[in-house]
């Protein structure tokens, strides 16, 4: 993967992003989705925010590289700490990272939200927890993709403050578009899934300390993933 050749999972957020839009990247590593982006003339102006230095200084110098410091502000920040008022950022990309941080970086900036940008989202793991904070904020998902790339599943989530919509556990755990869909990808994940959680439950049966918190969890998701695939 570099600027010019996204992976297939980057790829797929790219064609999320809005022709004209204005992109903050937050956990941007190597800048690779803001710079592509420009490159192809799809964002007219990008923010690439990074947390960690090495990703950061990387970041900064392919955005050097291709002479795109005009267009593309690269910001040593954590989370939307990187969005300032003046970037008038439209669509904002969290990727790569587990639903919980996304969850994170969204409630701790807040306040740098307009309200109105155009959220892309694609958490590794726990994607629930990602679908939570939006439903809980006033947002719609307009969007969900699910892809297969070098073996593992990613969800793609897009979601805008809209009308108020009240989702199920259910919708929230699966996606609600993902679930009316029932893709063979997303039946083929869950029936991978069913059988991780049975082994997890098994553990537990055996271990002596797990919290009933816990216990009730996998159990509960347990029941959604049978009901999904019965
Ligand atoms: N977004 C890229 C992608 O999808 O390929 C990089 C994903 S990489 C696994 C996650 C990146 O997010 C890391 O570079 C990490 O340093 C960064 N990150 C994690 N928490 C962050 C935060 N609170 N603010 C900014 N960046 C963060």
């Amino acid at each position: 993967m570099n600027e010019q050749t996204l992976s297939l999972r980057l790829e797929r957020v790219a064609a999320n992003i809005p022709q004209g839009a204005r992109l903050a990247d937050i956990g941007s590593d190597h800048g690779y989705l803001p710079i592509a982006l420009y490159l192809r003339g799809v964002i007219e102006a990008g923010v690439a925010g990074e947390v960690a230095l090495a990703p950061f200084h990387s970041a900064q110098g392919k955005v050097r590289k291709n002479g795109l410091q005009a267009h593309i502000t690269v910001r040593h920040a954590s989370g939307l700490a990187a969005i300032e008022a003046h970037d008038r950022i439209t669509a904002i990309s969290l990727c790569g990272m587990g639903g919980e941080t996304i969850r994170d970086i969204l409630e701790a900036g807040r306040e740098r939200l307009r309200g109105d940008e155009l959220l892309v989202l694609q958490p590794n793991v726990r994607e629930w927890v990602a679908r939570g904070w939006l439903a809980a904020n006033g947002y719609q998902i307009l969007h969900e993709e699910i892809l297969e790339e070098n073996q593992f599943t990613y969800e793609i989530i897009v979601a805008q403050r809209g009308e108020a919509v009240s989702y199920s556990p259910e919708q929230l755990y699966f996606g609600p578009l993902l679930m009316a869909q029932r893709s063979p990808l997303f039946l083929a994940k869950w029936r991978l899934n069913l059988q991780r959680k049975e082994r997890v439950v098994a553990r537990f049966e055996r271990a002596r300390e797990v919290p009933a918190a816990k216990r009730e969890e996998v159990g509960e998701q347990l029941r959604m993933i049978r009901q999904l695939l019965a």
